[in-house]
């Protein structure tokens, strides 16, 4: 029987932090496995996508559907939060990438959706392919996503009214402060949403988590562990990061790396506050007096402030810039014009991390930027926004001893001053302690680089579901042929 290789299908929720993790997994089936791979996304810009997927190996093997863009208005609160817009944009999707996938000559062997493409996984049952879900973040944030819903109304009372830790069998406590916005309002429709994906993602033939073994030991095997009765995710679990996205030769000259080029190594903070964060106007003010304070040198992604959302410009993604940021300081741009490099919008985080130059890197601690960091041996600093990013900066200060953070969390309300700033921007730059999170980031680096090379325990785990993937396609060709 001539065999061929599987092709497999990969949806990605809108915005670039959910769409990148997904084009580099997708890279790592064409290029370790040469699978065919199309990837769904939905409500992205296609040319920034594009703009990802630069001198990509085996092209022909690689494409990228943009599925229809979908009106919500109807549908959705505009107040609604972030997630329950996401995730009512995957589900109003839907009919259009079943249409796509049963329109394909080449029917897909698996579907992988990422967190909030769950409910894709029904199209997965209609048309008999395997299905898995992709989380973008961690195991320990998998763990707390899966518990929460089978939790009776005594432990939710106790977590989220009288504010105890979330227990979750074998894992790290999560602690109120930490603890997901999602889970807060049971009367809001993120709430229900949230709960239901964490019903159904252990529905999956397979989880695959952008984290790996040696990172989060102990919760993966909690995960594993058949005997515990509390065992959070049913269905195997398969670590097979960190993806994060590899560096190409830039196709223009960069002037921010040119700048870098001409600073000392390890010298500057990278700040940035992922693909969608936003500060208040009074924030900003104080994080530029702050690093103006630190004496350090730096590089800002700015995007304008706005004073109640914190994931405010989530879906407007882009680069460019909106003339002077006048939200600055005034003559910070000219006091600061040897010292520091203000982009609007969008840099090319990737390089700027990988570059020697880097010392540190203030961040919201998106899963996606702490790879990035991590991969870069770049200690950080904690400043988290949403989503499970308090989580990750609790990892990443209190288990990793790779960041530091304010005394108190950040919030909308909640300022950080620029004299705990310039603190901060010291302590990773200039102090000992910066040096002692270095090394420990640096191992940190060596462990993941150990686990993504074709003798690691990443690659391992990804060769896996690959093999399932060729052995399903192997049984749809025999059943065929046997029709
Ligand atoms: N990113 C980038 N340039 C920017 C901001 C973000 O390249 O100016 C990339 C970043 O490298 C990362 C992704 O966008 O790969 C952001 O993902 P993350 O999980 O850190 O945060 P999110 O955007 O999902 O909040």
């Amino acid at each position: 029987m001539k065999t061929t290789k599987p092709h497999v299908a990969l949806l990605a929720s809108p915005g670039m932090g959910h769409v990148i993790p997904v084009l580099e997994l997708g890279k790592r089936l064409v290029v370790y496995h040469e699978f065919q791979v199309t990837i769904f996304v939905v409500a992205t810009d296609a040319a920034t996508v594009e703009s990802q997927l630069r001198n990509l190996p085996n092209p022909n093997l690689f494409n990228v559907v943009s599925l229809p863009p979908v009106d919500i208005s109807g549908v959705v609160d505009p107040a609604a939060s972030i997630v329950t817009k996401i995730i009512v944009m995957m589900r109003e999707s839907l009919p259009a990438l079943r249409s796509a996938i049963s329109a394909m000559s080449l029917r897909p062997t698996a579907l992988i959706v990422d967190l909030f493409g769950s409910e894709a996984m029904v199209i997965a049952d209609e048309l008999k392919m395997l299905k898995y879900v992709f989380i973008a973040s961690n195991a320990w944030f998998l763990s707390a996503t899966t518990y929460f819903p089978t939790i009776d109304k005594q432990l939710e009372e106790e977590h989220i009214n009288q504010q105890k830790p979330l227990m979750i069998p074998g894992c790290k406590p999560v602690p109120f402060e930490d603890t997901l916005e999602a889970f807060l309002d049971p009367k809001d429709q993120v709430y229900v949403e949230y709960l239901r994906l964490g019903l159904e993602i252990p529905k999956a033939d397979g989880v695959l988590i952008n984290t790996w073994e040696d990172l989060e030991t102990a919760t993966l095997a909690a995960m594993r562990d058949t005997t515990s009765l509390g065992r959070v995710t049913k269905v195997p679990v398969y670590p097979i990061g960190p993806l994060v996205r590899q560096v190409t030769p830039p196709a223009l000259e960069d002037s921010v790396l040119g700048w870098l080029d001409k600073q000392p190594t390890e010298s500057v903070i990278y700040v940035s506050f992922g693909s969608g964060g936003t500060l208040s106007s009074k924030q900003m003010i104080e994080l530029a007096w702050g690093l103006e304070q630190s004496q350090q040198r730096f590089v800002w992604v700015v995007r304008p402030p706005m004073d109640n959302d914190a994931s405010g410009t989530f879906f407007e993604v882009g680069n460019g810039s909106d003339g002077t940021p006048n939200y600055l300081p005034d003559g910070f741009l000219t006091r600061n014009s040897e010292k520091g490099l203000v982009v609007q919008k969008w840099a090319p985080q990737a390089e700027l991390l990988a570059h020697p130059s880097m010392g540190g890197f203030l961040s919201h601690c998106g899963w996606n930027s702490t790879m990035e960091s991590i991969l870069n041996g770049v200690p950080m600093i904690a400043w988290p926004l949403y989503a499970e990013q308090k989580m990750n900066a609790t990892m990443l200060t209190e288990e990793l001893g790779v960041a530091v953070r304010s005394k108190e969390l950040p919030t909308t309300e909640r300022i950080v001053e620029r004299e705990e700033i310039e603190t901060m921007v010291r302590r990773i730059i200039v102090d000992k302690e910066g040096h002692g999170m270095r090394s420990r980031v640096k191992k940190l680096k060596h462990s993941a680089e150990k686990a993504t090379s074709i003798v690691g325990s990443s690659y391992d785990s990804l060769s896996k579901v690959a093999k399932d993937c060729e052995i399903g396609l192997l049984s749809h060709m025999s059943k065929a042929l046997g029709a």
